[in-house]
């Protein structure tokens, strides 16, 4: 046996505070717009960068040290993009706040967590006003914007502008272990209470590569990113480390994310990639359908947090030449896991078949489906399993909580059940908490939910498991319906029986206004399978 052989590159740390020197560096000039109502607020890269360093060192004055813990209570705007880079770059840890949580349940991250400082916005300081009595580790407020601070009690509240100015533009970024804790960010929990995932400096460097390459998004200079998934959902999908990584500018919704305004921003600041959940653009393409808009300027969508309907893909690109991607991740992921483009040797007519599909997965991320008896499923495009992941930048355990059932010989058990084609397509058919089992067998809801999303008369259309005495459960049907449209069970029916097994075909039906959503967007179908157990929802049966 010859000699072994060391290595001979260099160990470097993969930390936040290098992903924030390259772009403020080598992209100085880039830009970082924030859109207020009516124009933009902008910055370059090199002004971001400065006011990031003078950030470090404000909150560095309130007591901040490494390891602490930030909240952000934010839109997105630059000033979130600047407690982004500052917050992690200085060892200390980000966490990021979900504005539409319920007053307990952010009471109850805030002191899982204990953040000691909170970044907030004045126009959704009342809300975390109603929980300022809860929140003891929080020591210090920092204000953006303008609002009445008494509702927050006799905690000091310091101005963001007067912080940043007070504060020197000197730092040294200290050089903190990669594997240390960089940003955290909790699960919307829909059962119980919400998990902390803790990221590290490296998971989170090496998540922006991989969302870099072009296998993903293949982010470049020349990009713009319109970030409307917010900046408290799953980081953004990763959107803002990625993309400053890249030297991409943004383009910061802040809270316009009605369709009306993605609509103007789009055809006015022109971005070229532009990532949000399906919900948000199914009001966008009924905005647009109504008001034509150009939009060309979108070069990819990426799309996901929900399945995507493939009617809502080909209308984007039918009626507008938009391309959506689809894409597959959770909080627990970073959240990038699997990337829809077709594969290579995909004919033109065979394009929608695996664009429709999930995603194909990462490089980066192992991945596999295990069975009910734990045994682990081929990838043949048949067996059905759940899905398990493991890589550098899944998580392995969550904050203060091991939580053994959601994790199997160290793979992270992700409660979505899915097909895997060889090539590695995974096709989701159901979250477990939300699949429908009729007779002993599976009807897959996604799938009912986006045939019927394809028909003209449909806006939107949730399908959930009910109680039923002879096959257990049967799929419920909730439709909402397109303004001045028509459609009754028995042609929706009609539209669906070449599409589905027969036998998935839904005897009872419900029409509503909308579907609720969760606190990022996605359909709530919890809050659907309580209001017909509650008998609040007018069924008609076929
Ligand atoms: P929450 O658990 O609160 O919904 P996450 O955003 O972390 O928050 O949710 C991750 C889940 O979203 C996944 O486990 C999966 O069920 C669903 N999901 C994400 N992307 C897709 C997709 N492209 N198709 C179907 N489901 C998806």
């Amino acid at each position: 046996m010859s000699d072994p052989v060391q290595s001979t590159m260099q160990d470097a740390p993969l930390l936040i505070s290098a992903i924030l020197k390259h772009g403020a560096t080598v992209y100085a000039d880039s830009r970082v717009l924030t859109f207020d109502g009516e124009g933009v607020q902008e910055g370059t890269y090199g002004e971001v960068a400065e006011r990031a360093a003078r950030l470090a060192n404000g909150l560095a004055s309130l007591g901040v040290e490494p390891g602490d813990r930030v909240g952000t209570f934010l839109w997105n705007t630059q000033e979130h993009l600047e407690a982004y880079l500052a917050v992690p770059a200085m060892g200390a840890v980000l966490h990021t706040l979900n504005l539409r949580l319920f007053p307990e349940q952010l009471a109850y991250v805030i002191d899982h967590a204990q953040d000691k400082v909170v970044i907030v916005d004045g126009t959704v300081l009342p809300l975390l006003a109603r929980v300022a009595d809860q929140i003891p580790t929080v020591e210090h407020y920092v204000l953006i914007g303008d609002a009445d601070t008494s509702v927050l009690g006799d905690v000091p509240v310091t101005r963001y502008e007067e912080l940043l100015a007070g504060a020197s533009a000197d730092i040294e970024w200290p050089d903190v272990d990669e594997r240390s804790a960089a940003a955290m960010c909790y699960t919307s929990g829909t059962t119980g209470n919400p998990k902390g995932v803790v990221y590290s400096h490296r998971s989170t460097y090496v998540h922006s590569l991989a969302e870099a390459t072009g296998n993903a998004f293949g982010l470049s200079e020349t990009d713009r990113i319109l970030a409307v998934v917010p900046m408290f959902h799953a980081n953004a999908w990763g959107l803002p480390y990625a993309g400053w990584f890249a030297g991409c500018d943004f383009l910061m919704p802040g809270r316009f994310l009605q369709a009306e305004p993605l609509a103007r921003m789009i055809e006015t600041w022109k971005p070229t990639i532009a990532g949000a959940v399906p919900t948000i653009w199914n009001d966008l393409l009924h905005h647009v359908d109504q008001n034509p808009t150009d939009l060309s300027s979108l070069r990819v969508v990426p799309c996901g947090g929900a399945a995507v309907p493939l009617s809502l893909m080909q209308a984007f690109e039918e009626r507008h030449g938009i391309r959506i991607v689809q894409a597959w991740g959770m909080t627990e992921t970073s959240p990038l896991a699997a990337v829809a483009h077709p594969p290579k040797s995909a004919g033109p007519d065979e394009q929608w078949r695996w664009r429709a599909k999930t995603g194909r997965v990462s490089g980066g991320v192992e991945l596999r489906i295990v069975g009910d008896d734990g045994s682990v499923l081929p990838w043949d495009g048949q067996a059905v399993g759940e899905i398990q992941v493991r890589g550098p930048w899944i998580t392995g355990s969550y904050h203060l909580d091991p939580d053994p059932e959601k994790f199997m010989d160290g793979w992270l058990r992700t409660g979505d059940v899915a097909t895997v084609e060889p090539n590695g397509f995974i096709q989701i058919t159901d979250r477990s908490k939300d699949v429908i089992k009729s007779g002993g067998e599976w009807i897959s809801s996604v799938e009912l939910e986006n045939a019927l999303m394809g028909h003209p008369s449909v806006f939107e259309a949730a399908v959930v498991a009910v109680p039923d005495e002879r096959w257990d459960e049967r799929p419920l049907a909730c439709v909402v319906l397109r303004p001045d449209a028509q459609a009754t069970p028995d042609e929706l029916c009609d539209y669906l029986s070449d599409k589905v097994a027969r036998w998935w075909l839904p005897e009872r039906w419900t029409f509503i206004e909308s579907v609720p959503k969760t606190s990022v967007g996605k359909f709530d179908k919890k809050v659907l399978r309580k209001q017909y157990a509650d008998d609040e929802l007018e069924v008609v049966q076929r």
